[in-house]
């Protein structure tokens, strides 16, 4: 929040789609956005060069909702959003939903594969927006269902991929029976010929904005080690813990895009045991300043920022920077990862990516000039096994330090009174598990198989070099926190409460902090770990606090449910 950046209200945005955009955590526009809103306001036509991940949704779905008529009453479009496949409609539709719902947009999603009766009964009821593959609209103008002639603005969406697709001829018909004065919006990853053809044949002077694939190398980008993981957006939150836990970076900053996942994954990282805070322009500057504090004074090692509330953070012994998701923009992962590796350290800069990102990151490959390799994310045996070499290594660098000799000299004595009745092998082994507890523990299984999604529907549209997605298939279970939960009992100075409801109820780590916080008035950084089980819960706090915890917290509502709390007797 330093610099300040583009503004959604200099946009011509109407107030109740700003305080939506507020509401959903968007701290200021993409920069297809801010040259795109204006533009489609104004009832430009427009082709657009700009991929997935770039926020060129909301690029065309605000102008639209912004230009919807307040007093609207006929049942007719007046909007025709078309998109290649039925993944997108329902993607799409989903963000005009979110924009929308403070406007009351009525809108359909139509599409094949589905039968055809509830998208001509939505319709029948009456629409403002539709989103539909060409295909299935074709298909129900004919039968009468659906009627183009009141549609003052066609978007076609991912043009490139409809035209592979063999969608032209039908993209053509449909544009015929919408009126010509229509505003006619192409957005398209690439601009092969085909693309330019279509636009002269469909737009009218149409308003060029690229968000182009970055035409040469940057010049600075910061020396750093680079790697991403292919995960699902449900995968993302297990995904980052194991990359944590496998990394066990020093201190890390994580980009995430909106308010709401900033607050969301902060929470979820402080129940599981990190010294994590959230950073993002809904704090007041006093709350940053003191995150900002305790970051620098070391008392938390985990920052979970938006881009903006990032801009101007100089904290020196950051050693990685976590990509919860990609930037809107080249440019701005290459200022991302500049946050490390400053000083001659050795940087990290770790890259979460939805497949349907894919074109993002060869777009950051092309502005840093070199690949960025995939990697797996760490299986929790992987994890089990970075964990067990780093306790080995630690008693190693003991052994092998003279500085330490006197210091293992001094507790002879006792170790020959263990050893007295019992074998050295069985002595050692207790002496590593207390070593390797300290140091954080053993990883629990959790009950969910990271790679299942994935393997589901996290491959499809993957190039061939991606066939190998992360998966950690055959090394047992995936991870839930993998700090916290396999320490079987609680830390020292802190007590575990049980709370009787637990995955079956639907609650989650983020509820059982919450319901702390908020009915014991404890900080986020004194609750955790959480475990949630089957049936009930489990959550660590300051011993001091228990009594109160549970005192607090008896009968208080978790997803809609009471709960019963009491002091965990092991
Ligand atoms: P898209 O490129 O339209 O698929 O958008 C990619 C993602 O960025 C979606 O999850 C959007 O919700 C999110 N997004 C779009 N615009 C913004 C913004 N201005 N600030 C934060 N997130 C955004």
């Amino acid at each position: 929040m330093d610099t300040p950046g583009l503004d959604f209200t200099a946009l011509g945005l109407r107030g109740d789609l700003l305080s939506t955009l507020t509401s959903l955590g968007y701290e200021e526009p993409t920069p297809i956005q801010a040259a795109a809103i204006p533009l489609l306001i104004g009832g430009a036509d427009m082709l657009g060069q700009a991929a997935t991940g770039t926020g060129k949704t909301a690029a065309f779905a605000l102008p639209i909702l912004e230009r919807l008529d307040p007093d609207r009453r006929s049942g007719a479009p007046s909007a025709l959003v078309l998109v290649p496949t039925r993944e997108l409609a329902l993607q799409v539709a989903q963000a005009f939903a979110s924009y929308g719902k403070g406007i009351g947009v009525r809108l359909v999603a139509i599409y094949g594969g589905a039968p055809a009766r509830q998208q001509i009964e939505a319709l029948r009821r009456g629409v403002d927006v539709v989103i539909a593959t060409p295909g299935r609209a074709l298909d129900l103008c004919d039968r009468g269902s659906l009627k183009l002639d009141s549609v003052r603005t066609v978007v076609l969406d991912e043009a490139d991929e409809m035209l592979e697709m063999g969608f032209i001829e039908d993209i053509e018909t449909l544009l015929a029976k919408t009126p010509d004065s229509r505003q006619t919006v192409l957005f398209s990853a690439t601009m092969p010929k085909r693309i330019d053809k279509l636009a002269s044949r469909h737009l009218r002077n149409p308003e060029r904005v690229a968000i182009a694939p970055p035409a040469k190398r940057s010049d600075d980008v910061p020396r750093v080690r680079q790697a991403a993981f292919v995960v699902k957006r449900f995968d993302k939150p297990a995904a980052a813990m194991r990359i944590l836990d496998a990394e066990d970076p020093a201190a890390t900053i994580i980009f995430c895009r909106t308010r709401g996942e900033v607050d969301d994954l902060a929470q979820a990282l402080a129940a599981r045991g990190y010294q994590a805070e959230a950073l993002h322009g809904g704090l007041t500057q006093d709350q940053r300043d003191r995150v900002m504090g305790r970051l620098r004074s070391r008392a938390i090692d985990v920052l979970v920022a938006t881009d903006v509330a990032a801009r101007g953070l100089d904290v020196d012994h950051l050693s990685h920077v976590v990509n919860y998701d990609l930037p809107s923009s080249p440019e701005v992962y290459v200022h991302r990862i500049g946050r490390v590796g400053r000083a001659g350290r050795e940087g990290v800069a770790l890259s979460l990516v939805e497949p349907r990102e894919r074109r993002m990151l060869a777009a950051i490959e092309k502005l840093i000039g070199a690949p960025i390799p995939i990697e797996k994310v760490p299986s929790i045996a992987d994890v089990r096994m970075m964990r067990l070499e780093r306790s080995r290594e630690a008693i190693e660098d003991i052994l092998d330090d003279p500085d330490q000799q006197a210091r293992l000299e001094s507790f002879q004595e006792i170790v020959a009174e263990l050893l007295e009745d019992r074998d050295p092998e069985t002595v050692l082994l207790a002496a590593f598990a207390l070593a390797h507890d300290a140091a954080g523990g053993d990883v629990e299984d959790d009950d969910r198989e990271l790679s299942a999604a994935l393997d589901n529907d996290g491959k499809r549209g993957l190039p061939a070099s991606w066939g190998t997605a992360p998966s950690s298939k055959g090394h047992g279970k995936a991870g839930r926190g993998m700090r916290d939960a396999g320490v079987s009992r609680p830390a020292s100075g802190k007590a575990r409460i049980w709370v009787s409801l637990g995955r079956k109820s639907g609650v989650t780590p983020s509820d059982i902090v919450g319901v702390v916080t908020g009915e014991a008035g404890l900080k986020g950084r004194d609750v955790g770990p959480v475990r949630i089980q089957e049936f009930y819960s489990l959550v660590d706090v300051p011993e001091a606090k228990a009594r109160k915890v549970v005192k607090s917290l008896n009968h208080c509502t978790i997803r809609g449910r009471k709960a019963k709390v009491k002091l965990d007797q092991g």
